[in-house]
């Protein structure tokens, strides 16, 4: 199956993302993660897109969509995948559609994490990562046990560079002109609106209670009971 997770920037994407692969046994692929790791590798890509990424603009379409043709080309992919944050422009769509296409796979299925345009700029400049495994925290709402560093491996968390107030401001504005009318291009299709603005526990939930007829249906991943999530 092919789950295509959207939401403004801050909506908790990348907190479900994790919790549903995890769940399903598919792979988390997060376009924003594969450009930090490009850009931490110093290649031309990552040297193409940090700029624009430090700005809180949009990487073009052609180097993003090379970038998730060849990663949803890896072996791990064949029972499906998760996108998290692709895709984000209507041309990226169209391709998408064609790869879907192309490899006979059956149609995306959509979790739209919905949160009030207002609350996302608090939600995003608390945010802290772990630059190890990946794990979010929040320091208003899910702070880590110990002040500063991972609950699950030590590591110091780090503050993401385009966390800062400017530059979410302006990827909020990025999404609503740019991503948002993505959403539209796939709302006949298996859609899902979900609530963001509640606890990740309550949203996995909600998303487990969508995808669990279709998974059983689908024949893919573990499914199973969820887990209880604090
Ligand atoms: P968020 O959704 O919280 O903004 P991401 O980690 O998904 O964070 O993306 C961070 C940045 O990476 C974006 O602001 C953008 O510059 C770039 N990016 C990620 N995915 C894409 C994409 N599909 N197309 C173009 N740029 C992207």
């Amino acid at each position: 199956m092919v789950l295509l997770l959207f939401g403004p920037p801050g909506s908790g994407k990348g907190t479900q993302s994790r919790l549903i692969a995890n769940w399903l046994g598919v792979p988390a692929i997060s376009t924003g993660d594969m450009l930090r790791a490009e850009i931490q590798a110093a290649t031309a890509l990552g040297q193409a897109a940090q700029s624009i990424m430090a700005s809180g603009g949009l990487v073009g379409d052609d180097l993003v969509n090379k970038m998730l043709s060849h990663r949803v080309a890896q072996p791990d992919c064949r029972s499906g995948f998760l996108l998290d944050g692709y895709p984000r422009t209507l041309e990226q769509a169209g391709f998408l559609d064609r790869l879907i296409d192309e490899r006979r796979l059956k149609k995306p299925i959509i979790l739209h994490l919905d949160v009030p345009l207002d609350a996302l700029v608090g939600r995003l400049t608390s945010r802290r990562q772990c630059p190890k495994c990946g794990r979010i925290y929040n320091l208003l709402h899910q702070p880590p046990k110990t002040a500063g560093f991972c609950d699950d491996d030590g590591t110091p968390l780090v503050t993401r560079k385009d966390d800062q107030e400017d530059v979410v401001k302006e990827r909020i504005r990025t999404y609503d002109a740019v991503s948002r009318p993505v959403i539209a291009h796939y709302q006949d299709s298996n859609y899902h609106q979900i609530r963001g603005d509640r606890s990740p526990g309550y949203i996995f939930e909600e998303i487990t209670g969508i995808l669990e007829p279709l998974v059983s249906k689908n024949g893919a991943g573990g499914g199973g009971k969820p887990p209880i999530i604090e």
